[in-house]
């Protein structure tokens, strides 16, 4: 498996921003932005601390947070110069940018090139109109479509980030939105839930009752059909919700907010996949599981919650889990008299109860 880059964040609050997006608070939150002298710094710091037995991977200096290629063509050029020192030694291997699909036409593809720009992520947030429109957001679902072509063909490395919990969003919406990402091929999704952060213009709604964030448990089950949806059509998920950070603890108001979401939803997905095998299976009062070691967690879920859970429903007075290296990671194994049975998780089936 391909190690992920190493990547050096540059946080450009609001950059090139046109409006404020109901969602974001990076407005209010905003210290202003680094100057360029301090992305030079900040790399030279960075690849100082980079540990020796991780030096061989691909470092990848991210300018993260606002629009970068919305923002004045100065602009972008002073940060990309800052970096061109660091591409030339070999210090730095690449460049990432996050921006939005419609700052995104050919010069600006050709700019991107030219400065060592490799990975560009697109904030699509959803491909249902009604949604962009309410988060106001500003462009449309054929934007992220053109863009993403654009960027393919160009040869870039595309991620595109989508949102689930928005208002007018449904579970149908963001499944609808899954199918169009899908027919495009980006090379990775992140997703994120919607929180009600301090400042946001959501905030406002939400104190007067007329939003209210998905649920924790909502959350995970609709990020568990997304994710299995996307495994399925060989496209990685690189990561869901918010990283946690000390902003986000200070801004946090409301909403699904977990700092190991990924592991909820895995958990989620080994509790069907035990309850399948379960539901089909004889069972005499006990279960025998196997699974890759490194899947034991995910089986047993936070706290046993999933062992616990599996005891009651199916009237088990014991549940053994064994880790083994024979095992891919995704496959589950319930051993029964003299035979094992198991599933893997791409065949769950998933669909949105009403
Ligand atoms: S979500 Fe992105 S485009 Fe919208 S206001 Fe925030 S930083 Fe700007």
């Amino acid at each position: 498996m391909v190690e992920p880059p190493l990547i050096l964040p540059v946080f450009l609050p609001s950059l090139g921003c046109r409006e404020q997006c109901l969602f974001c608070n990076q407005k209010a939150a905003a210290k202003g932005l680094p100057s360029s002298s301090f992305v030079r710094n900040f790399i030279e710091a960075s690849l100082a601390e980079i540990p020796y037995d991780k030096n061989d991977r691909e470092k990848q200096v991210a300018f993260y947070g606002g629009s970068f290629t919305a923002t004045h063509r100065e602009d972008q050029l002073s940060y990309l110069k800052e970096v061109q020192p660091f591409l030339t030694s070999g210090l730095i291997d690449s460049i990432r940018i996050s921006t939005r699909p419609d700052a995104l036409d050919e010069e600006t593809l050709s700019l991107l090139k030219e400065y060592g720009v490799k990975t560009v992520e697109v904030g699509v947030q959803s491909m249902v109109d009604e949604v962009l429109f309410l988060a106001k957001r500003g462009h449309c679902p054929e934007d992220a479509v053109s863009a993403t072509l654009r960027l393919k063909r160009q040869g870039f490395e595309v991620g595109l980030q989508l949102m689930i919990g928005l208002p007018g969003d449904t579970c149908d919406r963001f499944l609808q939105t899954l199918d169009r990402i899908i027919e495009l091929k980006p090379d990775f999704v992140r997703i994120h839930p919607t929180l009600v952060l301090k400042g946001a213009p959501l905030e406002i709604l939400w104190r007067d009752g007329r939003y209210s964030p998905l649920r924790l448990d909502e959350a995970v089950q609709y990020l568990k059909k997304g994710i299995l949806r996307l495994e399925n059509s060989s496209i990685p998920v690189a990561r869901i919700g918010l990283q946690p950070t000390q902003e986000l603890e200070r801004d946090y108001l409301a909403g699904p907010y977990h700092p190991a979401f990924r592991q909820l939803v895995d958990s989620s997905i080994f509790f069907d996949m035990a309850t399948s095998l379960l539901q089909i299976f004889e069972k005499n009062g006990q279960a025998h599981f196997l699974c890759h070691p490194k899947e034991v967690s995910n089986l047993r879920g936070q706290k046993n919650e999933n062992i616990l859970k599996l005891k009651k429903h199916f009237k088990l007075s014991e549940i053994l889990i064994d880790g083994t290296q024979e095992l891919p990671r995704g496959i589950l194994t319930l051993q029964t008299q003299g035979e094992e049975v198991s599933i893997h998780r791409k065949s769950l089936l998933f669909w949105c109860a009403h």
